[in-house]
């Protein structure tokens, strides 16, 4: 059998409940679906737990599972995927933290904790806090978007488990990092010490004395939260032998693909956001397949109307999802593609939930069941029944005929 390429379709959070609004249906009962009824027609359907049952994911813990990565072993917390995602180079053992760029007065009391919504200038704050070596342990800084940045620690013995300096609020002082295991002793010695040095440079900075001239706020201080260690584990191609990449706005999505090996293609127009160009997304996914063996497309959209309990916007941006999946008919004809969901983020929740989300597969070879729609309902009485996000990477690889056989 010829090997077959993979496309996973991850519609962010589009898993939801019956909601009034609807008339007691959920968005995808409600909208109309053209293409995506096709997959559940031309496919096997099922319902997916993408962590465990009732377990309520977050985005990033549900990728690593659908990608066949069990979150209880290889998280241990954002600031890795989050650093990957801004593109830094980290690597298995490097204890990486989300960090803001905050104000702080002289007594290190938090006057604002997003430095008066900073927007330039942060790429020279953090380039004069990056690459100081501490104890024998490196340490890179880099900005993100406005106030936010990531820190990564390299070196030996370090570890996650470290209390945050961010204390979440205004008007109190700045938090000292604290070891929760003494396994962290050096960690959190490491970081107060980042801290203190970094506060007396960029209380003095050049871009801090021309933003206090103009009266705006100085981004004197950094706080961090979300340690997390980077996880010693097989990439996809040493585990699956697949060459893989994602489609993504998200710079956490894009983290979590390039911490398990994958590369990351660069779309015009895909913000992550309502307002993403969803056709040019899928364009770029049957683009990447071409040199790719494996495809993640994630589309964010479904998952901010849940959060913003928006019922309306949620249906319409799952007619959006149909529409640009269109062009998928004549494609991808080598291709197993998958069309589930990372979450459930139902509107009358405005979170995510433990809802199992609604998945159907299509391609060369695969059994055709008896299900024609694709809604969480319908697909529940598919072929696949209830499978487990973990299940997922083991499915596909079989249908693709990439699977090593167990046994003799
Ligand atoms: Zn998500
Ligand atoms: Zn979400």
């Amino acid at each position: 059998m010829d090997k077959l390429k993979i496309l996973m379709i991850i519609c962010d959070g589009i898993g939801d409940r019956p909601t009034a609004e609807l008339k007691n249906r959920t968005p995808l009962q409600y909208a109309k679906r053209d293409n995506l009824d096709r997959f559940a027609r031309e496919g096997i359907c099922g319902i997916m737990d993408p962590i465990g049952v009732g377990i309520r994911p977050g985005s990033d813990t549900a990728h690593l599972s659908l990608l066949g990565y069990d979150p209880n072993e290889v998280y241990t917390g954002r600031g890795p995927f989050e650093a990957a995602g801004l593109n830094v180079d980290v690597r298995p053992g490097d204890v990486a933290f989300r960090c803001n760029f905050i104000t702080v007065d002289e007594k290190l009391k938090v006057v604002d904790r997003r430095a008066g919504r900073i927007k330039s200038g942060t790429h020279e704050l953090a380039k004069s806090i990056d690459g100081m070596e501490i104890d024998g342990v490196k340490i890179l800084f880099k900005e993100g978007v406005e106030h936010r940045g990531v820190l990564v620690f390299r070196g030996k013995a370090l570890s996650p488990y470290v209390t945050d300096t961010d204390p979440h609020a205004e008007g109190v002082m700045i938090k000292k990092a604290k070891a929760l295991a003494e396994a962290a002793n050096i960690t959190a010695s490491v970081l107060n010490e980042f801290i203190a040095r970094s506060y007396k440079i960029l209380n003095d900075h050049e871009v801090n004395i021309k933003r206090m001239k103009v009266g705006k706020k100085p981004a004197n201080m950094i706080v961090t939260r979300g340690a997390g260690i980077v996880p010693h584990t097989k990439n996809i191609k040493e585990r699956y032998g697949l060459r893989g990449t994602c489609v993504t706005g998200i710079p956490l999505i894009k983290g979590i693909c390039r911490t398990v090996g994958m590369d990351a293609v660069e779309v015009d127009g895909a913000t992550g956001g309502v307002d993403t160009d969803m056709t040019a997304k899928v364009k770029a996914a049957v683009r990447a397949l071409k040199t790719y063996d494996f495809v993640l497309l994630n589309i964010k959209a479904p998952d901010i109307y849940g959060h913003d309990g928006d019922a309306f916007g949620k249906v319409k941006c799952i007619e959006k999802i149909d529409k640009a999946l269109g062009i998928l008919k004549d494609e991808c004809k080598e291709t197993i593609i998958a069309l589930t969901a990372d979450h459930s983020t139902p509107v009358i929740v405005g979170d995510h939930s433990g809802d199992p989300v609604p998945i159907a597969i299509i391609g060369k070879g695969v059994r055709i069941d008896d299900v024609k729609n694709f809604d969480e309902i319908s697909v529940a009485k598919g072929g696949l029944g209830r499978i487990k996000g973990l299940d997922l990477m083991p499915l596909l690889l079989d249908l693709a005929n990439r699977s090593k056989k167990f046994g003799a």
